[in-house]
């Protein structure tokens, strides 16, 4: 089946009326006229070969340019992840290049750290600050005291600059506030993480189970073209989710989970699988360990059990847990990515894994398959510093944690306010994150920012942390500059570059350059050679046998297609120290956690309360894009979704809450979000709420999303860490609704 732009616009855009679009954006057409809407005509455009930054994805696009205005970014046909076709963000790109709202130029703070005050400076004055702030510091402390957090692949840079530095500590949210546990849960299982893009067949599968993930509102656009494709095929969806989301108004089966139970769940699947020999019995002979034990850990696990538990009614259990069998080995149980709900994560994504094995789907066709990374050898640099304490270097990556990865970033904020002797951190570079809305519980987020003896925040736009630091330095967007090639491992391996389509606007600057400035102020230059990102990447290209002038032209180098499964004639890899598929772990065992799943209860909501659930719009990256006013078109800002039976009578209003009508959330500690429209729903149970992340921004130079919408990150105020990888479930927190005209 060939994949149409409507089949694909009706995958990802029925939640907010946000599409995946073919061609580019320009004014007013945001899909839901997009048919009637001329298109510009590209006659006499530059048209500059790229890759996205709007989320990190990584997807390639073509950026057209004329007048020296870029006047349309579209995807790249030849681009393994885009395929051609953008998500709505990457379309809007120049929503970000042309935001009136930008940093224009660097910034030195003048009153009290978080007043948000600042004076503009000179480059040079800006770099001499941040240069003699962060010697000062290793003068003190040692380099380990200064700390990294990042996102997105232009932090690279910085992130070299911490190896020439000397400092461990570099953390991203991205792992123990969002992948971490099903990492870690993949590790134990199959002896590999997941990494990103995951290595699943959605293409191929025909039975796609999405446990929590609302993949089409979540976009991650090759999965959700991947995704549209197979649905367009014939493959049945099976949606646990509370909500009734856009994946689950495509699915065979929804079912509306209890929130937290979902290992429950997941047990009695298994359940059903087994008493049924429904498995895939000669796979798991030659490949996995720990069948017989599995066979007795669920034996009582039955959709009877796990009725009163789930609220998901035997029969349905029992259904689904056919249907899902029934397309194996091509039956994908998604993995999931933003996976840090209740604090036994890890253990939720093992269940998920080991239902995986019973249905053989690991290195199988249509399940999870193997990628490959083209040669790209490193720029040939002594990057790396010895560090003062080797045992203190390897140390923050555990942070106590057995199976953890990554480092933990809410670990290093945390370690910044105790002051522990494992980390002492006395300063942060800040590299496009905003820490305020990325880590949970922002009294500790705040009251790491006041005791520390020095923070930078390097950004496009002046997010809320900008105004918690002591300077500011203005990046270009990534339409304004050049970055490291991306070579992610990828069915068709392959290389994407991003270049300069534009230069960079007011007086930002990008990030290559800010950190090989930055190096040459603290002693560090000689880790920074290149003259610039262009010769950096072409040495590389170079090295690995690349067409540089090729590669330059079309923005990707193209490795040949791999054999990713089974049926491909690829052995299946267990890289496990028994070389199988761990159903019981061993490793778990060893430190003293459960090796076969368990179910435990959470706290549930008392009365007149509601747990807070969060999740995305396609239309948006967290916060990095409220501020967007194209994207801003089709999804102006969130909503709380409040279930309608229940909004027919909640706790202190009187009369029913009207869908549209702006509340207050409060939640168990007292912490209140901005205004928020109430969309009343039956799509959501009646003991949760809704919002999408991002929204409730309280940065006041953000014109337009300052204020607008709640933010879920701050009523996240309390938090369960994941013992086995540090990651920090969030939907342990539960709100009540407050009418707004009646709020304090
Ligand atoms: Fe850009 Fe969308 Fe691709 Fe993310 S998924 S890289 S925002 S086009």
């Amino acid at each position: 089946m060939t994949l149409t732009r409507r089949k694909f616009i009706q995958i990802g855009g029925a939640a907010a009326g946000g599409a995946v679009l073919a061609s580019g954006l320009t004014t007013r057409w945001w899909g839901l006229d997009a048919d009637r809407v001329e298109d510009p005509g590209t006659e006499g455009d530059r048209v500059v070969a790229s890759y996205c930054e709007l989320c990190f994805w990584g997807c390639g696009v073509k950026a057209h340019v004329k007048d020296g205005r870029v006047t349309k970014v579209v995807g790249n046909p030849d681009h393994p992840l885009s395929r051609g076709m953008l998500c709505p963000r990457g379309a809007g790109a120049t929503g970000l290049l042309y935001d009136p709202d930008r940093l224009r130029r660097p910034l030195v703070r003048t009153q009290k750290r978080g007043e948000d005050v600042f004076e503009e400076v000179s480059w040079d004055a800006a770099l001499n600050r941040v240069g003699e702030g962060l010697l000062e510091v290793k003068r003190r402390h040692g380099p380990e005291a200064v700390a990294l957090f990042t996102h997105g692949s232009g932090g690279t840079w910085f992130k070299h600059f911490m190896k020439a530095w000397g400092s461990p500590n570099v953390g991203a949210p991205s792992y123990a506030q969002c992948r971490g546990p099903r990492e870690a849960g993949y590790l134990l299982t199959y002896g590999t993480p997941l990494g990103s893009p995951e290595p699943i067949d959605l293409a191929n599968a025909r039975v796609i189970t999405l446990i929590g993930s609302h993949l089409g509102e979540n976009m991650h656009n090759t999965q959700v073209q991947e995704l549209a494709e197979a649905i367009g095929r014939g493959a049945e969806l099976v949606v646990v989710d509370p909500r009734f989301s856009v994946a689950a108004s495509k699915a065979r089966y929804w079912l509306p989970i209890k929130p937290g139970t979902d290992i429950a769940l997941l047990l009695a699947w298994m359940n059903v699988i087994l008493e049924e020999k429904a498995y895939d019995a000669e796979y798991l002979a030659r490949h996995a360990v720990g069948l017989e034990e599995l066979r007795a850990h669920v034996a009582d696990r039955t959709p009877e059990w796990a009725y009163p538990i789930t609220g998901i009614r035997p029969e349905l259990i029992r259904d689904s847990a056919r249907l899902i069998a029934s397309a194996r080995p091509a039956s994908l149980v998604h993995p999931g990515r933003h996976t840090t709900w209740y604090g036994d994560d890890t253990q939720r994504a093992r269940a998920m894994a080991i239902l995986s094995a019973l249905l053989g789907s690991w290195g199988r066709r249509g399940g999870y398959v193997s990628h490959a990374k083209l040669s790209l050898p490193p720029y040939p640099v002594a990057a790396k510093a010895p560090h003062s304490d080797k045992a203190a270097a390897d140390r923050p990556k555990s942070g106590g944690y057995p199976v953890a990865t990554e480092v933990i970033a809410s670990g290093l904020c945390d370690a910044t306010v105790s002051g522990q002797a494992l980390y002492d951190l006395k300063a942060w570079i800040v590299y496009g994150c905003n820490l305020l809305q990325a880590l949970p519980d922002r009294r500790q987020t705040v009251k790491a920012l006041e005791g520390l003896d020095f923070v930078v925040s390097i950004d496009v736009l002046p997010a809320e942390i900008c105004g918690w630091s002591d300077v500011v330095l203005p990046e270009a967007t990534y339409l304004e500059r050049d970055d490291d090639v991306a070579a992610p491992a990828y069915k068709r391996p392959f290389l994407a570059l991003r270049q300069e389509a534009v230069p960079p606007l007011h007086d930002s600057k990008p990030g290559w350059w800010i950190a090989k400035e930055l190096a040459g102020r603290v002693g560090l230059a000689e880790h920074f050679p290149w003259k610039d990102a262009r010769e950096y990447v072409d040495a590389r290209l170079r090295a690995g046998g690349h067409d540089v002038a090729r590669a330059r032209e079309t923005g990707v180098v193209l490795g040949a297609e791999v054999a990713t499964c089974e049926e491909d004639g690829l052995a299946v890899a267990i890289p496990t120290e028994s070389g199988k598929i761990q159903l019981r772990s061993d490793e778990l065992a060893r430190l003293g956690f459960d090796p076969l799943p368990q179910y435990y209860p959470h706290e549930e909501p008392p009365p007149g309360q509601f747990r807070l659930l969060m999740g995305r719009a396609p239309t948006h990256t967290f916060g990095r894009t409220v501020n967007n006013r194209l994207l801003a078109e089709p999804y102006p800002e969130n909503e709380v979704w409040v279930n309608a039976d229940v909004a027919q009578a909640l706790p202190g209003f009187a009369g029913p809450l009207e869908d549209g009508e702006r509340v207050f959330l409060v939640n168990q500690d007292g912490a209140r979000s901005g205004p928020v429209r109430a969309k009343v729903t039956q799509r959501i149970r009646g003991d949760c709420v809704y919002l999408v992340h991002g929204w409730g921004q309280k940065a006041k130079r953000l014109g337009y999303a300052n204020g607008r919408g709640a933010s879920d990150s701050e009523l996240v105020t309390r938090y369960a860490v994941d013992p086995i990888m540090g990651g920090t479930g969030m939907s342990v927190n539960f709100v009540r609704l407050e009418r707004a005209e009646r709020a304090a």
